[in-house]
């Protein structure tokens, strides 16, 4: 296994693979920026899908209870790939793309000082990286940080929609669409 200071050297090539093969889970705050960014329409960005369909079994906390059942919120794929991806394999949102776009490919982990103690890739794709760059461990911690913090405010936003709907199935009425759970999020106009 390659040291922390090894992968510390990882130059990404652009191959655009990250953007075409894996599926992006999105934070509300992801879809409220690339729809300010984009003037799509929230909707239009994303898709929400079953646990068949992503391997997030570990993170319960991430899925909604909609009417079609428990559901994640993904980035929108289109022909092959992230809807955002250009014909020249670049990021065309590229200062407003999610937070998990940003964190790839560094699985870090870090000691109560905010040293990195290991440093795995994450392997969603086949990423054609090279190992003669140099990446700034404090950049790391500090995007990895950010991540957290998304994830963790979007996560009680999906605690509270998931006691709306328990309660609603319990007096009897079904759980709410797709889209009243992005009026929810304050997503929709
Ligand atoms: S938003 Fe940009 S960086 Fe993220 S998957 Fe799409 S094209 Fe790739
Ligand atoms: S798969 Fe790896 S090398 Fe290819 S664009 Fe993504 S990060 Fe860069």
């Amino acid at each position: 296994m390659a040291s922390v200071s090894e992968l510390l050297k990882f130059r990404c090539t652009g191959c655009g693979n990250c953007c075409k093969d894996p599926l992006l889970p999105l934070t509300d705050a992801d879809v409220r920026r690339i729809s300010e960014r984009t003037g799509d329409d929230p909707v239009d960005i994303v898709r929400f899908i079953d646990r068949n369909a992503i391997d997030m079994d570990d993170e319960p906390e991430s899925f909604a209870l909609l009417r079609q059942g428990k559901r994640v919120m993904i980035l929108r794929h289109e022909g092959g790939g992230c809807r955002y991806l250009g014909d020249d394999d670049r990021c065309s949102i590229y200062g407003a793309r999610p937070l998990g776009c940003r964190i790839f490919p560094f699985d870090p982990r870090f000691d109560k000082k905010g040293k990195i103690t290991r440093l795995k890739l994450i392997q969603a794709t086949d990423c054609l990286y090279e190992l003669d760059g140099e990446n700034d461990p404090d950049q790391i911690r500090k995007l990895h940080e950010r991540y957290e913090a998304a994830n963790a405010a979007y996560q009680e936003k999906v605690a509270a929609w998931n006691q709306q709907q328990k309660a609603r199935k319990r007096s009897g009425r079904a759980a709410q669409t797709a889209r009243d759970y992005l009026a929810f999020l304050g997503l929709l106009a």
